[in-house]
């Protein structure tokens, strides 16, 4: 049932090559011109060097489901290669333009929007040439539950007019971001689901302030996590996704897919944590033994091991559910992997660090911003009780009498 086509197959040997040959010799280059930089949110060289060698490959768009966009993956083909990319996060995602929140982005666009939309956001997303953001979340009501947004979008004769706070916008400090698709209400008055509705606001729209950037434990990421304010923003009509109160609708179709790229992507950071893990734990000695001898280090080990193993199948269900039953159908499955993979791979990174000593807490290894990252995604596309509300629901629904 979750055997990998031919196709798949082929697509994870090339991956594998363009790691190992282009994107792992990166990392310090990377490093290096990130440091040189004078903002963090800015595009190194190298990444832009990596995207033509990604698109000169033909590993490029990976993630997109539409045969004409991309090479038509299914979800099946497409989660072992963005694990492989979940080993190196901070590069491989862009360089094979399979990141977060542009993927999402880009499939919205490619549903919902318009003729002029994919010209001028869709075609520039698809080819690496712009970035943009999505922007739901607001500072001041519960944003895991989505009806909870607030941002007014008052129909006027001239258009939507926008005015409202929102945070943690990613992608909208990177130096590409030209969009950003906004949720908020049309109508408050309308039945709960059916008050919002999704437009597309270019970043530079009058109005449309970024005001800072959100730090994730400290560490400024590239792309950002942006707090926007909208003031008087005037939308055209036309730059309405799908029509009015369809806002919620389109999120939920959107975070699908998303939220199993990251789930994909987890498990290749906790593979790359255990690998350094045990290089580090066969190269260190304590009290005239390897760490690597230490029963407590090889029971970390084997856990991590299991634990990855377990996630994994997991997720390759849950991309197998939606291959076959569509995303609405594998919600559940959906749900399962989004608890699941980031809590395992925070546990794997966390036996890596302590087997790192002092060292794995610094910037010298990759594990500390590492976890960072994997935290954040507990809470990012929905907190672990929100996915457990809806696993527990459909659970005690088959009962209810
Ligand atoms: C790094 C990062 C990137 C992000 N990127 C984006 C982005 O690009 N665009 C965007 O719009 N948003 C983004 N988010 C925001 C993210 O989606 C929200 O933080 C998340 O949905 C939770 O909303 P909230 O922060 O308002 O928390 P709240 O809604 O205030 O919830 C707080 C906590 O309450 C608990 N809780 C909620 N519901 C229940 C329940 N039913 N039962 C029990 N406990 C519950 C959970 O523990 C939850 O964490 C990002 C967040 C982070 C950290």
């Amino acid at each position: 049932m979750l055997e990998i086509s031919e196709r798949g197959r082929e697509y994870q040997e090339r991956l594998n090559a363009f790691m190992d040959e282009f994107v792992y010799p990166a990392e310090p280059v990377y490093a290096e011109q990130m440091a040189a930089a004078a903002s963090p949110h800015t595009q190194p060289q190298i990444l832009e060097d990596l995207k033509a060698e990604a698109k000169k490959q033909g590993l490029w768009n990976l993630f997109h489901p539409h045969p004409e966009w991309g090479p038509g993956l299914t979800n099946l083909e497409y989660a072992p290669l963005a694990e492989i990319t979940g080993r190196s996060l901070e590069i491989a995602p862009e360089a094979i333009n399979c990141n977060a929140p542009d993927t999402g982005n880009m499939e919205v666009f490619t549903v919902f929007g318009t003729d002029e939309h994919k010209e001028k956001y869709l075609g520039p997303l698809l080819e690496g040439e712009i970035a943009s953001a999505f922007a739901m979340t607001e500072p001041a009501v519960a944003s895991s539950d989505a009806t909870n947004v607030e941002m007014s979008m008052e129909r006027t004769d001239d258009g939507f007019v926008l005015n409202g706070r929102k945070w943690f916008a990613s992608n909208a400090m990177h130096p590409n971001c030209r969009v950003l698709i906004v949720m908020g209400k049309t109508d408050p008055t309308a039945e709960v689901h059916r008050q919002q509705s999704m437009l597309v606001v270019p970043i530079d729209a009058a109005g449309v302030t970024v005001v800072r950037n959100l730090p994730v434990y400290g560490y400024a990421d590239r792309e950002g996590h942006a707090e926007i304010i909208f003031e008087n923003v005037l939308v055209p009509f036309k730059d309405i996704l799908k029509g009015e109160g369809e806002g919620f609708a389109i999120s939920q179709a959107r975070l699908g897919p998303g939220r199993i790229h990251h789930c994909m992507r987890a498990i290749g950071a906790a593979e790359r944590a255990l690998e350094l893990m045990v290089k580090r734990a066969e190269s260190r000695v304590t009290f005239g033994e390897k760490l690597s001898n230490r029963a407590n280090i090889q029971d970390w080990i084997a856990e991590s091991r299991i634990e990855i193993d377990q996630a994994r199948l997991l997720t390759l269900h849950a991309a197998y559910m939606m291959d076959k039953y569509g995303n609405k159908v594998a919600k559940n499955e959906i749900a399962e992997i989004k608890v699941v993979a980031p809590t395992m791979a925070l546990k794997v990174i966390d036996r890596a660090v302590q087997v790192h000593g002092g060292g794995g807490v610094t910037e010298d290894f990759p594990l500390a911003r590492m976890w960072a990252h994997m935290r954040t995604l507990r809470l990012a596309d929905g907190p672990d009780e929100v996915h457990k509300r809806s696993i527990a629901r459909n659970e005690i629904r088959k009962y209810r009498g």
